[in-house]
């Protein structure tokens, strides 16, 4: 998910390494390493932390001397950030050393083959069963492009792999498949990396990988196979970018790069807990006899975090019918409130250090509370203290306002209704597989929703001078109303509310003025008609109504302003869909009103202080 960076040629390969994993820096990290290889020889370096600790150790690289070689950024998946976990990863023998970013879905499986082989493993990594495999398929001919192509076959999951193979002292070999990777060429040298943002000082001439391709570089020689190992050509590009937009991926801002990523994140969630059609929670640690016994929910979270946790509510009642409460931490944390014995705290947090979250969960934890921890970042202190950890695979996320993360956040709060629901006996089995198939509609749908961007961008260009706004809907909706309204406070600075829409009139409405946003949120079947009775109350005082509705619907079609259609998917799971034109909205205004979108006023990515 991070960086990835390979090179060969005739200058010293480390020190372009070093700078050029430097420029994938931004892309967030927990360890860095490299292998550069001399004479038939693989030297490696790696540490937990920061580049600049492996930049010192190795003298600027003065100290690995070698002119073929590959770099990596590590956002730890599986295993927590360790020198021991840090990329490279090498087979026994050392014939195949390699840097991998993606997650090996089928790792435990491999790993069991491949122990049955006689492989042992020293990390926890998902990544070291893949590199063990392309060794096994290496040992019996020695050929590395059918080491990969034989390994490829077998791997699940997404990835980039970037290798080396101690008997071709001049190669570096790439695979990737769901995981960005280029090829630079430049003079008498080739590049490897995730991004050219990484590369662009030393060539602008690169080829863009196409999924489960194979690249083959020899000092100024590359070449491409396709995933049967036959030759491919491909068209050389040259970059017109300058680093920074190349950072972001051609979006002009990190976040609008997050909320088109947002599709692989919810993939990637969902792949790490659903195997062959069935949840499978042994990696989160969580048992049926645990959920069994289960009487009372808690869900503690700040922020988007907590606007997760009250569509988790909504849906862990509905369908598991166990009692949820969701408290906000701040609150929560200074609260004497008396605690069910039997119950499950859920912790909800990107950073997994967020001051408030980890005190609310330290004083469940000391009330004898069993405590599950949602948490985005692997070995973060939220992450190593709760009882149990359900891992969101969103990847690092830079722009300050969350998408991706709050995306995958609500994959697992889904994953743990359906599991609970399942468990107690409150859904049979045709229901249980109907709710998984729907799940995986998710990531298809949710880019289905992003065709449609231009509309919301058109759109949002007449509220640059709002003075405020109102995000209504009722249940699952009004928990996506939250989110959206925090999107536009939060970046565009304009004031917008929330309201439970059975509220408005008791209270809020008298706020509406003429040409006043009013976004209403209607997916869930059972309360279009009572929502959309609350939307022409707002029309009658002025309001100008944007409505966010399920496809097929014919409800407000005369009344609304604006309709924005998103596809159908079971009501549960709807504002994974909802909350996609709402991320855009509060986007498309900021940029019209020219704010810093990635870095908002006031605010900071991960909050630590009270
Ligand atoms: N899943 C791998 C790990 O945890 C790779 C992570 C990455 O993309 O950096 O080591």
């Amino acid at each position: 998910m991070c960086g990835i960076l390979g090179y060969t040629g005739n200058r010293q390969a480390s020190e372009i390494l070093l700078n050029g994993l430097a420029k994938l820096e931004y892309r967030g990290y927990d360890s860095a390493g490299l292998a550069v290889m001399n004479d038939g020889k693989i030297m490696i370096e790696k540490n937990k932390g920061r580049l600049q600790t492996l930049r010192e150790k190795i003298n600027n690289g003065k100290n690995i001397l070698g002119t073929c070689g590959i770099g990596h950024t590590r956002w730890a998946t599986h295993g927590e950030p360790s020198d021991t976990n840090a990329h490279p990863l090498w087979s026994d023998d050392l014939s195949v050393v390699a840097v991998h970013n993606g997650i090996v879905e089928n790792y435990k499986d491999l790993k069991l083959k491949l122990t049955e082989h006689g492989y042992k493993f020293y990390s926890q990594t998902d990544t070291e069963a893949a590199v063990k495999l392309i060794d096994y398929f290496y040992k019996q001919n020695k050929n590395p492009l059918n080491a990969i192509t034989e390994a490829i076959k077998n791997i699940e999951g997404s990835y980039c792999f970037v290798l080396l193979f101690k008997d071709f002292p001049d190669e570096v070999w790439g695979v990737r498949k769901d995981n960005p990777l280029i090829a630079g060429q430049g003079e008498g040298e080739s590049f490897l990396a995730s991004d050219v943002s990484a590369i662009l000082q030393d060539t602008r001439k690169v080829y863009y990988l196409d999924n489960m391709e194979i690249v083959k570089l020899n000092k100024g020689d590359v070449r491409f196979y396709d995933s049967e190992g036959h030759a491919v050509y491909k068209k050389l590009s040259t970059v017109t970018w300058d680093s920074q937009a190349a950072e972001k991926g051609g979006f002009e801002h990190f976040m609008m790069k997050e909320i088109h990523e947002q599709a692989k994140a919810v993939k990637d969630t969902l792949h790490s807990v659903i195997k062959n059609n069935k949840i499978d929670l042994t990696d989160v640690n969580l048992n049926s006899d645990e959920i069994k016994n289960i009487s009372q929910i808690y869900i503690i979270a700040c922020g988007s975090a907590y606007h997760a946790g009250v569509v988790a509510q909504y849906v862990i009642e509905d369908l598991a019918k166990i009692p949820v409460r969701v408290e906000l931490a701040s609150e929560f944390r200074y609260r004497n409130m008396p605690l069910e014995k039997n119950s499950l705290a859920i912790i909800i947090s990107q950073s997994g250090e967020t001051a408030d979250t980890l005190a609310a969960m330290r004083l469940a934890k000391n009330n004898n509370i069993k405590t599950l921890a949602i948490v985005n970042v692997v070995g973060s202190t939220i992450a190593r203290e709760a009882d149990k950890v359900f891992y969101t695979l969103a990847g690092p996320e830079i722009a300050v306002a969350t998408t991706k993360a709050y995306s995958a956040q609500l994959i697992a709060c889904y994953i743990l209704a359906v599991e609970f629901a399942k468990v107690l006996n409150r859904i049979d089995d045709e229901k249980y597989l109907y709710l998984i198939d729907e799940l995986n509609k998710l990531p298809e749908k949710i880019d289905e929703v992003l065709d449609e961007k231009e509309r919301i961008k058109e759109l949002a260009g007449s509220f640059v001078d709002s003075e405020g706004a109102f995000y209504l809907g009722r249940n699952i909706d009004y928990a996506a109303a939250m989110e959206g309204s925090l999107k536009m406070k939060e970046i565009s600075y304009i004031h917008s509310e929330a309201c439970a829409a059975g509220e408005m009139k008791h209270g809020p409405i008298s706020l509406i003025e003429r040409g006043m946003l009013i976004v209403g949120i209607m997916t869930q079947k059972n309360l279009y008609a009572k929502t959309a009775s609350n939307m022409i109350e707002a029309k009658s005082r002025g309001g100008f109504l944007l409505s966010v509705i399920t496809r097929g619907s014919e409800i407000l079609r005369e009344e609304s302003n604006f309709i924005f259609y998103v596809p159908e998917i079971d009501d549960h799971f709807s504002a994974s869909l909802a909350v996609i034109p709402l991320q855009l909205l509060g986007y498309y205004v900021a940029v019209a009103r020219k704010l810093d979108v990635d870095k908002p006023r006031n605010l900071a990515k991960s909050v630590t202080v009270e």
